[in-house]
């Protein structure tokens, strides 16, 4: 039987074996709690330091700026909601205001819709037909009461990659009340001064991007950033929220009866471990696995982009000379070779085509792909950010997407093209 070819690594990588052999020994001699004092515990301790100094060094950040998380489900959780938790302590008489792009992952979206139940004001982006946010527009929605705006670096469905550092220049300078945009009109100018000029809160999900793109907050200009490492080879049960210090401090309180506040308020009470944020034992093989996933990203970063790049693009050319009816849902790297797709990302239209279909037929002849996001795929739902590129809800149904990864060669797309001829 000819191997499997899979092509579905926006849902989840293998892990690399060189990640394996960084965890093995956590699993067995190496099993303290790294809350101990003894022993196993000291040594736990050493790989989880180890660990967070990594993170630390590839985002440029401080040791104390990383907090590891079960999985970026929970570190966009801990931003938004810990984000509005502190504000509401702060500012109980202030009705919060959070910004998020209409084509965040769920993990985002649900978690804003939740927080507008519980009475925020949640405003949703919206996006052009290639999925980018306008930063003016951005700007104009900024106001005293906006505690977050996220935004995501590249999209997990369709592979846009927003305007991260522009964004982040726009929220400096309305946060130092200055602006580019400053606009004149009475309708817009509404520069009021933020309730402090921590706010608004900056947060980015890098979950898609890290492998390909400069993450470094410093140059993105963001505050919090949720990374996951079973996007980067890495095991599932690790992930990371960056929070800048600043953000994180105990903030001095302006006289005695303001009570002390931090800018991110945990969402779990218990041992308090990762400096506060988030109690419970740190899953200690998982998180070392991840800091060795990290690493190897680091060192593969630009070659294996521009030799995704290629297969991508050579790939999506010869796809469409056969069926030019097929269409690319996001950026279009014909009309914009160079567009701000990622690497690995094709969403492909295939007019008529019922995209759960196509998977069922396409597993069969043994090639994984997806329709959508893997929590979309599994619930059965429309994709919600094809609908915001302004698609209709056929075209979303139509619609496959396929990731490419490090295992991915020229030799199994060539297969894969003769298998959707024949389809
Ligand atoms: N954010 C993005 C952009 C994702 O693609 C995903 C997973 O698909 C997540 C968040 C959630 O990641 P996790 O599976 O680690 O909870």
């Amino acid at each position: 039987m000819r191997p499997r070819i899979y092509l579905d690594y926006a849902a989840s990588t293998p892990v690399d074996p060189r990640v394996l052999s960084a965890m093995r020994p956590y699993f067995t001699e190496k099993f303290g709690n790294p809350g101990s004092l003894h022993a196993e515990g000291q040594a736990a301790i050493a790989a989880l330091d180890h660990a967070r100094e990594t993170l630390a060094a590839s985002l440029g950040a401080d040791f104390r700026e990383v907090i590891f998380t079960s999985s970026a489900t929970e570190a966009n959780n801990l931003a938004l909601r810990g984000a509005l938790r502190a504000f509401r302590e702060a500012h109980p008489d202030l009705r919060p205001k959070l910004i998020v792009s209409a084509v965040e992952h769920e993990s985002v979206l649900q978690t804003a819709r939740d927080l507008a139940r519980a009475g925020a004001e949640l405003v949703l982006l919206p996006v052009d037909a290639a999925g980018l946010v306008d930063p003016r527009r951005l700007f104009r929605l900024l106001d005293a009461r906006t505690v977050l705006v996220s935004v995501m670096f590249a999209n997990n469905e369709f592979g846009t990659i927003e305007p991260i550092s522009d964004i982040g220049r726009i929220i400096a300078d309305f946060r130092n009340g200055r602006s580019k945009f400053e606009v004149r009109s009475s309708k817009t100018s509404r520069l009021e001064p933020p309730a402090s000029n921590a706010y608004p809160l900056f947060h980015v999900d890098a979950v898609q991007a890290f492998q390909f793109l400069d993450c470094r907050p410093e140059f993105l200009g963001c505050d919090l950033l949720t990374l996951s490492s079973h996007k980067m080879y890495g095991p599932k049960g690790a992930a990371a929220l960056y929070v800048r210090s600043s953000q994180f401090a105990v903030r001095r309180p302006a006289s005695r009866l303001e009570p002390r506040t931090r800018l991110i308020e945990p969402l779990l009470t218990g041992g308090g471990q990762e400096f506060g944020l988030r109690s419970g034992t740190e899953n200690v093989p998982a998180v070392a696995g991840f800091a060795r996933a990290v690493e190897l990203a680091d060192e593969m970063r630009v070659r294996e982009s521009a030799r995704l790049i290629r297969l991508r693009d050579v790939f999506w050319k010869a796809l469409r000379q056969k069926h030019e009816q097929m269409r690319l849902n996001g950026v279009d790297i014909i009309a914009e070779p160079k567009g701000p797709r990622l690497p690995n990302n094709l969403n492909i239209w295939f007019p008529g085509r019922s995209a759960e279909e196509l998977v069922a037929r396409l597993d069969m002849a043994g090639i994984s792909v997806s329709a959508g996001s893997a929590c979309a795929s599994r619930a059965g739902k429309i994709s919600g950010a094809l609908t915001a590129l302004g698609h209709s809800p056929a075209r979303a149904r139509q619609s496959l997407r396929l990731t490419f990864g490090r295992a991915t060669a020229f030799s199994e797309l060539r297969r894969v093209l003769a298998v959707f001829r024949k389809l």
